[in-house]
């Protein structure tokens, strides 16, 4: 294969390699540039929950859907903020996207199609996912786009990070200085596709454009390249002044400013009952624990000082409310006190407080209080009604959570073609972006709406690839 490219790919991840397998069909030349070490980007970390209305494995199992239907259920979920010009082609072609991984050979969880109570649920069960995650998607993705290398159609340069976008004198992005093999490489193509992911393991952008703590559990190399190289070029943002965190984690065992996903709280109402009362490092409640809308949950952490959470609960209620934490036994949790991070136990809740960093009198204030209302049968001072039993019997435990970002909501503006725009509204000519780089905020509002990451992500990326190869610009 020569080095004159169609489309120069820059992050072989979700929507990358989704816009190079779909670019290299359509008869396109291209050459993927990666910055990490293997393929696959948050594929390697993400849930890889996709969404899908009138998907083949929907029909099969009687499951009424449409776009429609599902529009109306992100609109719904987001309250209406999120932009519609990017999602309507989303409801209208993700089923062929579920279909065409079906056609090649996904490892579908069998529960799936189906509703997530994980985030604010949609109304039909409209999510699909791998037997292993996002795993299952880059189980598909990669051996098509080794096909297309080994044809000749596709390179990939790995370990060779895009710092650079490449232009003509009237601003037109003209291809990308890559460092691969120890020196700057410069490459063109008449298209260049931004598909770097977010910033969220960026401790410093994060500060920069969110302005709140970060704790992590976003994939590492989501550190917000391809804003900065847009932004170099003139591109604006968009999603500004929009965060909204997952609602808990525990801290990471070892690292500062992360959390470890697959060892989360189990938080949601209509998944377990709370037991439990949540305080802020005052001792202070500050949303009814029961409900049901997670979304209510997480935007109320916004507001909590540090996003930094408690979960404190008695011996009792750790027989009574499992899991806890997601995989957790009871005794997982007593073993784990005192010796995992964030974990506490103690003989008194005085004792309790001190280890775990609350102030000891609200704390005993609050605890006193939230007694009261069960015994009077409730509902109490936050309004919460499941109020099963006294916080009495010890000993007492105390688990400290932090909101949690696993994607961010600023990002590079686009149309709903994908063309990145300047502040101005005007299309930067040859420059284009997919995937979580234009903010989740397009997407999914200031909410989480099941696979409303991952869809766009792939279901633009191919669009524009098939617009591409289609001769469009
Ligand atoms: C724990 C977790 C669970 C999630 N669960 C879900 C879910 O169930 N459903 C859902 O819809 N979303 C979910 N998300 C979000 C979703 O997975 C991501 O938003 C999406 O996968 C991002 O895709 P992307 O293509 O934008 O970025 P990525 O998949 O991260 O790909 C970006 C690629 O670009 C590369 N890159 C970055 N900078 C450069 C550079 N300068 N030069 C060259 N290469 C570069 C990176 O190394 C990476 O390979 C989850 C996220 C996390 C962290």
């Amino acid at each position: 294969m020569d080095d004159r490219f169609d489309l120069i790919v820059v992050g072989g991840g979700t929507a990358g390699l989704a816009a190079a397998i779909e670019a290299c069909d359509g008869g396109l030349r291209v050459l993927v540039v990666e910055k990490d070490s293997r393929i696959g980007g948050t594929l390697h970390t993400t849930g890889g929950h996709v969404a899908g209305a009138g998907t083949r494995r929907q029909i099969q199992r009687g499951i009424q859907d449409s776009p429609d239907v599902w529009l109306k259920d992100i609109a719904r979920i987001t309250r209406g903020l999120f932009r519609e010009d990017i999602i309507a082609p989303v409801v209208e072609h993700a089923h062929e996207f579920v279909d065409w991984l079906d056609d090649n050979g996904f490892a579908f969880d069998p529960s799936t199609p189906r509703i997530i109570y994980g985030h604010e649920p949609y109304e039909t069960p409209r999510t699909h996912c791998g037997i292993d995650a996002g795993l299952s998607i880059l189980a598909v993705f990669k051996p098509l786009l080794e096909a297309h290398i080994e044809a000749g159609r596709a390179q990939l340069w790995l370990n060779a990070p895009v710092t650079e976008l490449l232009t003509d004198g009237a601003g037109a992005v003209t291809g990308v200085t890559a460092y691969t093999g120890g020196r700057d490489v410069q490459v063109t193509a008449p298209a260049v596709l931004i598909a770097t992911g977010g910033f969220g393991a960026d401790p410093e952008m994060f500060a920069d454009l969110v302005g709140l703590p970060l704790v992590s559990g976003a994939h590492p190399t989501a550190t917000g390249d391809g804003l900065l190289l847009g932004e170099a070029v003139g591109a604006g943002l968009q999603g500004d002044g929009v965060y909204l965190p997952t609602f808990g984690g525990l801290p990471h065992p070892t690292t500062p400013g992360r959390v470890q996903w697959e060892e989360r709280p189990l938080l949601t109402a209509t998944e377990r009952l709370p037991w439990e009362i949540y305080v802020d490092k005052h001792g202070k409640r500050w949303v009814r624990e029961d409900e049901l809308s997670i979304d209510a949950k997480e935007r109320a952490l916004v507001d909590v000082e540090d996003l930094t959470f408690w979960t404190v609960f008695d011996d009792r209620a750790v027989d009574e409310s499992v899991p806890m934490v997601v995989n957790w036994t009871p005794d997982d949790v007593r073993q784990r006190a005192n010796v995992r991070a964030g974990v506490h136990k103690a003989d008194s809740l005085v004792e309790l407080a001190q280890a775990a960093g609350i102030d000891p009198d609200g704390l005993l204030d609050t605890v006193e209080r939230y007694n009261e209302a069960v015994d009077a049968g409730g509902p109490d001072e936050t309004g919460r009604e499941f109020l099963p039993a006294r916080i009495e019997k010890a000993p007492f435990y105390a688990m400290r959570n932090h909101g949690v970002t696993l994607v961010t909501f600023i990002g590079l503006d686009v149309d709903g073609q994908a063309r990145v725009r300047r502040s101005d509204g005007s299309t930067i000519d040859g420059l284009y972006a997919a995937g979580e780089v234009i903010g989740a905020t397009a997407t999914t509002g200031q909410s989480f709406c099941s696979g409303m990451l991952i869809t766009p992500s792939v279901v633009h990326a191919r669009l524009f690839a098939a617009r591409l190869a289609a001769g469009q610009r």
